[in-house]
């Protein structure tokens, strides 16, 4: 049987397939989360994590969805709430990155971005709130990065979208603190994952030399910020905060 920090607690998590997300998936349910797991396009790898967690013994779903999308977005939760009964945890996690000064960057490029890394964190948050409210319990956790705190050269679209996630989450923390809700970010710094795996490599020489720890982190060195604001008491009284698992990149 399994005993852990989210046992009977159910969690939507988007962007689960790969990364970051899937490691916050497995993670929350070796906890003993029931999870939804969302996808885009790896349907094959969100399957192969769902196996994985219901081998902790926790029920697992898989749903396709575009998050960036508001019928799809609405979709996902919808089904994760008829699926379960409950959203007690969603983590907003789906994101994308794209490189371009912005003296090149196209009206597209930046839509496309904010689309994905910042309304898709809108449109979940917006879609499972009003049932969190109804039950006075709910823990949001969205995803941003430290280069929405600090910038960097050719990621403009994706530190406004960060650093947009940043501000709607304080926001959010004000207004539904009261409904025993909390909201909170974590702003990894460059972790190896594909995302990562495709930046040039210049870039990522760069990087590294400005990093106090100086590699990139690993996703398991990530999910355990996502679970310690999911988990109570560990996480209770954290809300509109930014955690920062990010080898020292930015320091508060
Ligand atoms: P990743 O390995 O590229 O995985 C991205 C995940 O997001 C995939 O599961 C992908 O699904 C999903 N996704 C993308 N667009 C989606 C959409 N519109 N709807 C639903 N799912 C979508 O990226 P990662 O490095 O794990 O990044 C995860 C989050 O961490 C992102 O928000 C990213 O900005 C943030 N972050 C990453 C780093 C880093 O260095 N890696 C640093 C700071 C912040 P499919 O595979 O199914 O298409």
């Amino acid at each position: 049987m399994t005993v852990g920090k989210l046992e009977g607690r159910v969690a939507l998590i988007t962007g689960a397939s790969r990364g970051i997300g899937r490691e916050i998936g497995r993670l929350f349910a070796e906890n003993g989360a029931d999870v939804c797991l969302n996808y885009l396009k790896s349907r094959d790898d969100a399957d192969s994590l769902a196996e994985q967690c219901r081998a902790y013994g926790v029920r697992a779903t898989v749903m396709q969805a575009d998050v960036s999308q508001v019928e799809p977005a609405k979709a996902l939760v919808e089904k994760t709430l008829a699926d379960f009964g409950k959203i007690d945890i969603l983590v907003n996690n789906a994101g994308v990155l794209t490189q371009a000064l912005v003296q090149d960057m196209s009206v597209e490029t930046w839509d496309a971005m904010i689309a994905s890394d910042l309304r898709s964190v809108f449109l979940c948050t917006r879609f499972a709130l009003p049932s969190m409210i109804e039950r006075r319990y709910g823990r949001i956790i969205n995803v941003a990065s430290q280069l929405g705190q600090k910038g960097a050269p050719e990621l403009g679209h994706y530190c406004a979208a960060k650093a947009g996630v940043i501000g709607f989450t304080k926001a959010l923390a004000r207004e539904v603190g009261e409904y025993n809700i909390t909201a909170n970010c974590v702003a990894p710094g460059p972790i190896d994952t594909d995302m990562v795996a495709g930046i040039s490599e210049s870039w990522k020489d760069m990087k590294r030399k400005e990093l106090p720890i100086p590699r990139f982190g690993r996703v398991e060195e990530v999910a355990p910020a996502a679970l310690l604001l999911a988990a109570d008491p560990d996480g209770t009284i954290f809300t509109g905060q930014t955690l920062g698992p990010n080898s020292g990149d930015v320091m508060f």
